[in-house]
């Protein structure tokens, strides 16, 4: 088995990343940064998010494993002190591959088409003003968006920017998109529904700018500026990406231990 790692860049990321490969050296696994079959993160779910990014081209044979520095992430469950454990357990047996949704995103301006693909949302905003967009749903005019921005999170995205903004959680086997409103403004011109919504496999969203306007989209972590968007189009993807789960790491159990706390329920 082929592994990569890596890591936040912190002290503690790079000590954890060299005494991992030691400890696998000691295992017989191989160290692979070019074609791993597994992906180390360790640093937080941030640092997974860059891990999915540079490994994209390759996520259809590999499978990520997260080890978290600071809190316990919702992609990143194993603790610093728990590093012989996962070698040992990469060396021994056969984890379970859990895969989860990825958001499909196909942007349209005038200068050209872009394809991509979100583990977490695409975000976009507008820059100098409000953002002016028309939104269908599944080909028909569904609303008039008048403010800051729209998010479009994947399930496992939907405990990360969309819960700031008031969007429901979803169980990452929920094949599924939500779309969440950041500020809309509603008036007798523009109206929007004010809840997010969840759209499911089949369906699609388009967003269409409704004027020439500098827009922001946000992959993730990653942010690139346009003027000149058309349109764009939102649906799941028909790939997924692949986490390998060495041990039980049950959906609600990180949600409620990320928000709630084991404390608080005594
Ligand atoms: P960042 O500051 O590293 O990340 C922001 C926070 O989001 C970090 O605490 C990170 O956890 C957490 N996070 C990432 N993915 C998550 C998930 N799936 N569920 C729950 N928490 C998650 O910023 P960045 O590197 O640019 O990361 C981009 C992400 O930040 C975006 O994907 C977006 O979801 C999030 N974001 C949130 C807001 C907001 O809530 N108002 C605004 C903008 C962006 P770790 O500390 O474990 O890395």
């Amino acid at each position: 088995m082929k592994y990569a790692v890596i890591d936040r860049g912190d002290s503690l990321s790079k000590q954890l990343s060299q005494r991992f490969i030691e400890l696998a050296g000691t295992k017989g696994l191989q160290h692979d940064q070019q074609e791993p079959d597994i992906v180390l993160s360790i640093g937080g779910d941030g640092t997974l998010l860059q891990a999915y990014h540079h490994y994209i081209d390759q996520i259809d044979s590999l499978s990520f494993v997260g080890v978290h520095t600071g809190h316990l992430g919702f992609y990143a469950d194993w603790k610093p002190n728990e590093l012989e454990l996962l070698v040992d357990k990469m060396s021994t047996i056969e984890p379970t591959i859990v895969r989860y949704p990825l958001a499909h995103i196909e942007l349209v301006t005038k200068s050209g088409t872009y394809n991509y693909f979100a583990l977490n949302e695409f975000t976009l905003k507008g820059v100098d003003n409000t953002m002016v967009a028309q939104v269908n749903i599944n080909g028909e005019q569904f609303e008039m968006f008048r403010g800051d921005g729209i998010v479009i999170s994947t399930p496992t995205g939907s405990t990360a920017y969309n819960k700031s903004l008031g969007g429901s959680i979803v169980h990452p086997t929920i094949e599924s998109l939500q779309i969440t409103e950041i500020a809309s403004i509603n008036n007798i011109v523009y109206r929007t529904l004010g809840s997010s919504v969840l759209l499911p496999k089949h369906h699609y969203c388009d967003i269409i700018c409704m004027k020439q306007q500098r827009i922001q989209i946000h992959v993730d972590h990653i942010g690139k500026m346009f003027d000149d968007v058309v349109s764009i189009t939102c649906k799941v993807a028909s790939k997924k990406v692949s986490f390998a789960r060495y041990r039980p790491f049950p959906f609600w159990n990180r949600v409620r231990n990320a928000f709630i706390g084991v404390d608080s329920l005594k």
